[in-house]
This record gives structure tokens, C-alpha cells and sequence, in this order.
């Protein structure tokens, strides 16, 4: 799939996105937001955020798209891209947290799409987390801190 295939194919994700953010439970923020994550094979796993009344338990709609999608035995290697659905003007970025964990299953170059009802905004995933944590099984942590 080459990068036009793929902006086409998340632009056509955009309905899922918006549908999907209808489940969210969000009583707290009143704010659904909806995710889809694409694999390579052109499957997706839909995800909307689950928030809890002790709030930092609350789960984000991309991570639940990239959990569920892990559950259902998902590789790092198969994650194509992202599209996000917020209920808003504008188009929100995701959250650090779900940078950081976008970061673990998608390429560098992967896009992440975001839409809401009157805004559209794109990223790779470098531009949303450079210099993104990752951890090499093994390595010595103290040795990872020296390299910076
Ligand atoms: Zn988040």
C-alpha cells in the first residue's frame, strides 16, 4: 500500500471513527472521541474512550483501538495508521500517553489522521513524538540513560 492508498483508505475510515465514538463511555468530560487503527492488510479495530470516576484510569480511544486490536493477536509490524474522531471545532491531537503508545506499534513515518465536524489535521508519527522512549529488551537501563 503506498502513501495515497493509505490516506485514502483512512479518509474512508472517518464514518467508523465518528460511529464508534458513540460508545464511548465518557460522562465525566462529555467528550466521545472515536479512533480507528489500520493494519497494513486493510483490517481495523475500532476503539472510543472508557472514562472512570477515579479519572486516571481512564482509557483514551486510540489506546483502546491499539489494545483491542493487540488482544486479537495483532503485531507491531501490521499497524498502518490512525483516524481519530473528537466531537468538537477543532480537531485534537492525541494525548501524550497515547503518543507514547502509538509510537510503540507504528512506524515513524505512519499517518495519524484527525477529524472532528469542522476541522481536519494530519501527522506522522514523528512529528507527534520525536525521539519517542523505546526500551531494547535486555539493555542495561543504566546504559540506556548514558546514551541519552
Ligand atoms: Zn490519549
Amino acid at each position: 500500500m503506498n502513501t495515497r492508498e493509505l490516506h485514502a483508505q483512512l479518509a474512508q475510515l472517518k464514518t467508523a471513527a465518528q460511529m464508534v465514538s458513540k460508545n464511548a463511555h465518557a460522562p465525566y468530560s462529555q467528550f466521545p472521541v472515536g479512533a480507528v487503527v489500520l493494519l497494513k492488510d486493510g483490517r481495523q479495530f475500532n476503539g472510543c474512550n472508557v472514562e472512570n470516576a477515579s479519572y486516571g484510569l481512564t482509557n483514551c480511544a486510540e489506546r483502546t483501538a491499539i489494545f483491542t486490536a493487540i488482544a486479537a493477536g495483532v503485531k507491531a509490524d501490521e499497524f498502518a495508521g490512525v483516524v481519530i474522531y473528537t466531537p468538537s471545532q477543532k480537531a485534537y491531537a492525541p494525548c501524550g500517553a497515547c503518543r507514547q503508545v502509538i509510537a510503540e506499534f507504528f512506524a515513524k513515518d505512519a499517518p495519524i489522521m484527525s477529524f472532528s465536524d469542522s476541522d481536519e489535521r494530519q501527522w506522522q508519527v514523528q512529528d507527534l513524538l520525536p525521539d519517542a522512549f523505546s526500551f531494547q529488551p535486555g539493555g542495561s537501563l543504566r546504559a540506556k540513560l548514558q546514551e541519552g
